[in-house]
Order: structure tokens, then sequence, then C-alpha cells
């Protein structure tokens, strides 16, 4: 296999990801598999929250594909599975750290892409149930969080 093509497959698994954790968090967490996310909108005190358990749930798909499509040098399949891991990596990044500040690595920052993610995600948050809720998604989120976050930047401005 090319490696451009190898590359150009984990780059689409990624972003192939983003739709399914939408689909995933909408119709499964907020679904079937409530009782794992529902900590994740009611905390509890601890460290840790049985949400993580879909970081292990993510993880088995991916490891599969790394260690057997390696295995059988059937490269497309190991590139699949390195695309959910960095989506992994970058959902962990985002969620965990970014986002709840669940380890204190960067201080808040300013910039407009962030501040949409961190506001259009405190919105999913405002939801405490299973039913209705908004915004599913981590790294592409609906307009209307950044005009939100447009309009904060002009009374800012103003002020
Ligand atoms: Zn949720
Ligand atoms: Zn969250």
């Amino acid at each position: 296999m090319h490696p451009l093509l190898f590359i150009l497959l984990i780059l689409l698994t990624f972003l192939t990801m983003e739709g399914i954790t939408w689909l995933t968090h909408r119709f499964v967490m907020h679904g079937f598999l409530w009782y794992l996310h529902e900590d994740h909108h009611q905390k509890r005190p601890g460290f840790f929250e049985k949400n993580d358990a879909f970081f292990l749930i993510f993880a088995i798909p991916s490891w599969l594909c790394i260690m057997l499509g390696l295995q059988n040098q059937v490269y497309w399949v190991a590139a699949v599975g390195l695309g959910i891991a960095l989506y992994g990596l970058a959902y962990f990044i985002v969620h965990e750290v970014i986002i709840h500040q669940r380890f204190k690595w960067f201080t808040r920052s300013n910039n407009a892409y962030i501040r949409t993610i961190r506001w259009a995600h405190k919105m999913h948050h405002k939801h405490v149930g299973k039913e209705e809720g908004e915004s599913f998604g981590m790294l592409i989120v609906a307009k209307k969080y950044w005009d939100k976050v447009k309009e904060d930047n002009k009374r800012k401005a103003k002020n």
C-alpha cells in the first residue's frame, strides 16, 4: 500500500469517528447504555466515572484492527485501527483535559475554536437526564455555538 494512501485512510477514519461518536453518544450512551454515561452528567465523588468504560469499548476494535492488520499485512485494516486510536487520543485531550479539566495540563485557552467546542459541550451538560440533549458531537459543532462565541467577542470589544 502506498504510504500516502495509508495516511489518508487514517485521516478518513479519524473524521468518520466524529460521526460514529455522535451516533454512539446520541443513541447508545443516551440510550441503552445510559447507566454507563449517567455519572458523566450527574457528577459523583471520585476520579473515575463509569463513563470511562467507553474508552475501553472503543480501544478494543482499534487494538484488534492494528494487531490483526499488521500481522496479516492488510494495511488498510491497520490504518482504520490507527485512525480510531488517534481519535481516542484527540477525544481524551479535548473532552477530559481541555473541557472537563480532569488534568490541569493547559491553562484555559481564548482561542475561538476551543471556546466554541467548550461552549457546545457545556450546553450538552446543561441536560442532566437521558432524554432531550443537544450537541452530541465533539470536534465538529453546530453554527449556533460559533455564533454565540462571536457575539461574546463583539460584546467584549465594545466594553
Ligand atoms: Zn451525554
Ligand atoms: Zn462531558
